[in-house]
This record gives structure tokens, C-alpha cells and sequence, in this order.
């Protein structure tokens, strides 16, 4: 039989009734003749209340405990999903990811998915069982322990299912009905894509597009997923959502593809730091073995032997950042006078492959900010990318101003 994989984001399964609905959805592919391999996320908030009570229990929490915690949300739909189709007389079984099992590296919270053995839920569609419900976001370390896949992690366990059971689509049913130009709930002119490149979908998740979680677009590109993103909300058809796929099943695309933002960053910067070869490796290791995802980087001309470091990350790893530095300062690793943090900026960037060949799209994108009189306090380009940091309270006003100075509601 083929496999067909389908996801449901926690709005898709935030009530019993909304888990009806997409149980009904699973039906009619199980009726076409598919085995379906159901990837459920959390109900939506869930997962937000449980990190909640992790930071409040234990600001610098041990990360396995986290996941102990925060993997738990997929276990009840899981399970509500299964006995769901079986009320409908679809046969159906439920699986938590160690179960699979789900064989992750032990880097908790932000795990990668190593193996996924397919005999298992293989052996129950050979028994006549039509459906496999697996918990989303959750697996197991080579110690035994549950680990997270991270923030939106069910999507790549879906893309991960979908490569090992060599799925002919792997369908992510979410609260919108495909990719747009940017989020719709910021710039209501956003336009719905008809299709996108792997490339251009890795860079607009990685720069913030929850969508698609970074690392499911990552292997849907390496292992050749057809991969569609689509509302478990309206009636479908098979060309409904979005395809994500190889550039070259695209005719016509703009320069620009899309916009996307990234609200909850923060801007340190280690003021007067000895200047000596060596002093960023050891400045970002510390911070990396703190656990801290260093983004954006620049370092200031030195005077006199002394310099200004200022990187950017996320702004609930300030504390663990700041404490990595005092402890290097009092450990006479880092010497330096201040470290200044600014909670208060967002990330916007604009995606495009089309800025291989077109030159001006920087030049266009600071001119429109410097319009809406937007200060850029960090710039960082890549080939088919340009990403600044600007203060939070003007990101709304940045992705409109920048939506519609590159015409983005206009197809190509
Ligand atoms: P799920 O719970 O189904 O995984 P998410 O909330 O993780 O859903 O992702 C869907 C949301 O992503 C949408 O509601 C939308 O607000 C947001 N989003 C951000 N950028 C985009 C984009 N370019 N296209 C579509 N949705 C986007
Ligand atoms: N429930 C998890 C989260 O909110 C995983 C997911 O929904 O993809 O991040
Ligand atoms: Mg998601």
C-alpha cells in the first residue's frame, strides 16, 4: 500500500471536535487506498503552558528534564487521535516516539532526528491496521531519555516519517491555507504561493516563518519529500496549500519571494574587550556551551588593543548569555568592561533567490526603512537573503513597508 503522511499542528487538534475533523480528513485518504502515518502536535497552547511551568519551576533548567516535561503535550493527542478513527471504525493504533522508536542525538530541547526503524508500525499495517498516530516533536537519546525536536518540532518528524517510510506526500495541515509572501495575521496582503523552492521555504523558516519548522524543510530537501503545507480548516483538493519543491518546477518567481521576521531577539555587546587573537573563539564557545544560539555578529575596529563584540540571540537566553560572561570575566578567561543588552529588537529579512542574479534589492530594502525613519542596528546578508535588526516596535510597520515596496502581493 502507499504511505501517506499527514500532520496536524496544535490548532488542528485543539479541541475534540477539531480532532473529529481531522480524524474525518484521515478517513478519506485511508478510503483512497493509502496506509497513513498521523503526526499530531500538542493541542495549541499546551506546549506554551508546559515551558511555562519549566522556567517558573527552574530558570536554568537541566534541558533533559525539559523535555521530560514538554514532550508530554503530543502524548494525549496522540492517544485522543487514535481512539478518535477507531470510533469511526478506522484502524488505528498510537505510538510516542520512543515506541518507534525515534532515534535522536542527546542534544536536548533541539535534538536531530538520527534513525527511525520502519518494522514496527510496518508490521501493524501488514495485521490490517490503517492508520499509525505518532506524537510529534519527541524521541528517544542513545541514554534512553526523551529529547524535543524544538519549538515546532512535529514538523520535522513528519518530514523524518515521510523519508523513512518513502511516503509519496507528506501533507502539513495548519491554520493557514499554504505559504504566503509573508504572515498573513501582519501584512493582510500577504499572497498565498502556489509554489515554493526548498531554498527559498529553508531560509524563510530559519529566519523566523513558523510555518515550517527549519530542519523539516532541511530534510524534505536531502531526501526528496514532496512536501505540501495546507488548512485542515476548508475543503480540499489535490492542488490545494502550497507545494514546496526543487526551483526548477517553478517558471516565474519575483526577485523577492518573501518577507519574514523574527520578534523575540536580543542585541549584547561585550564592551571594551582585549583585542587578542583568539578572543571571539573564546567568547562564542562559552556562550555555546551555555547553551546560547549565537545569530548575527560584528566586531568593531579596535583602538588601543581594546574592541566592542556584539552578537544577537533570542531574547530568553539573555540571562544564561550574561552569566556565561560573568562567569568567564571572574575566571579570568574574558576580560571586558560591560556587556549591554538590548531585549527590545526583532529581526526582519528578505528572501529571495532571485538576488543571485539582481543586484539593489539592500539598497532598495534600507532606502524603504529609512523612509518609515527605521534605524538598522545590525546587517547581515547571504547570497539569497538580507537580514537586519531593527527595534521591536517598529517590525509590524518594517514587513508591510517591505511587503509592499518589493510589490509582493503582485504575482510574477
Ligand atoms: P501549527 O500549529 O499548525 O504547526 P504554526 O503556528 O506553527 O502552526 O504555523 C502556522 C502559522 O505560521 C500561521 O498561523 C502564520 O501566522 C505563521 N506564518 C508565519 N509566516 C508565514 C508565512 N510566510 N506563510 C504562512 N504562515 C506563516
Ligand atoms: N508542540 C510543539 C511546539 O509547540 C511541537 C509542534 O507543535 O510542532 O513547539
Ligand atoms: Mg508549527
Amino acid at each position: 500500500m502507499p504511505v501517506l503522511v499527514m500532520k496536524f499542528g496544535g490548532t488542528s487538534v485543539a479541541t475534540l471536535d477539531r480532532i473529529r475533523r481531522a480524524a474525518k480528513r484521515v478517513g478519506v485518504e485511508v478510503a483512497k487506498g493509502y496506509d497513513v502515518i498521523v503526526i499530531v502536535s500538542a493541542m495549541s497552547g499546551e506546549t506554551n503552558k508546559l515551558v511555562g511551568f519549566v522556567n517558573e519551576t527552574s530558570p536554568l533548567y537541566d534541558a533533559r528534564e525539559y523535555d521530560a516535561i514538554v514532550s508530554s503535550g503530543e502524548n494525549v493527542t496522540a492517544g485522543l487521535m487514535a481512539l478518535t478513527l477507531q470510533e469511526m471504525d478506522v484502524p488505528a493504533r498510537s505510538w510516542q516516539g520512543w515506541q518507534v522508536p525515534v532515534r535522536t542525538t542527546d542534544a536536548h530541547s533541539a535534538a536531530r532526528i538520527e534513525e527511525i526503524p520502519t518494522d514496527n508500525i510496518t508490521a501493524k499495517f501488514g495485521e490490517g491496521m490503517k492508520v499509525a498516530v505518532v506524537a510529534g516533536f519527541q524521541g528517544i537519546s542513545p541514554q534512553g531519555r526523551i529529547t524535543t525536536l524544538g519549538r515546532g518540532g512535529s514538523d520535522t518528524t513528519a518530514v523524518a516519517f515521510a523519508a523513512a517510510f518513502g511516503a509519496e506526500r507528506c501533507d502539513i495541515y495548519t491554520d493557514v491555507d499554504g505559504v504566503y509572501t509573508t504572515d498573513p495575521r501582519v501584512e493582510a496582503k500577504a499572497r498565498k504561493l502556489d509554489k515554493i523552492s526548498f531554498e527559498e521555504m529553508l531560509e524563510l523558516a530559519s529566519l523566523g516563518a513558523k510555518v515550517l519548522q527549519t530542519r523539516s524543510v532541511e530534510l524534505a530537501m536531502r531526501y526528496k519529500v514532496k512536501l505540501r503545507v495546507l488548512s485542515s480548516f476548508e475543503e480540499q483538493s489535490d492542488s490545494a496549500g502550497t507545494l514546496v519543491c526543487d526551483e526548477e518546477e517553478i517558471m516565474e518567481s519575483n526577485v523577492v519571494a518573501g518577507v519574514a521576521f523574527s520578534r523575540d531577539e536580543a542585541k549584547l555587546t561585550l564592551m571594551s574587550v582585549a583585542d587578542r587573537p583568539g578572543i571571539a573563539a573564546t567568547i562564542f564557545t562559552a556562550l555555546s556551551e551555555a547553551g546560547v544560539n549565537v545569530d548575527m555578529i560584528v566586531q568593531n575596529i579596535s583602538e588601543e588593543g581594546r574592541t566592542d563584540m556584539t552578537w544577537s540571540c533570542p531574547v530568553d537566553q539573555v540571562i544564561r548569555a550574561e552569566k556565561a560572561m560573568q562567569k568567564a570575566h571572574e575566571d579570568g578567561v574574558i576580560n571586558y568592561q560591560e556587556l549591554v543588552a538590548d531585549k527590545g529588537v526583532a529581526k526582519v529579512s528578505v528572501v529571495g533567490i532571485g538576488m543571485r542574479s539582481h543586484t539593489g534589492v539592500a539598497a532598495k530594502m534600507f532606502k524603504v526603512l529609512s523612509d518609515e525613519g527605521i534605524n538598522i542596528k545590525v546587517i547581515t546578508t547571504s547570497e539569497i537573503k538580507i537580514s537586519v535588526l531593527i527595534d521591536r516596535k517598529y517590525m509590524e510597520l518594517a514587513v508591510q513597508a517591505l511587503h509592499d515596496a518589493f510589490e509582493l502581493d503582485k504575482a510574477a
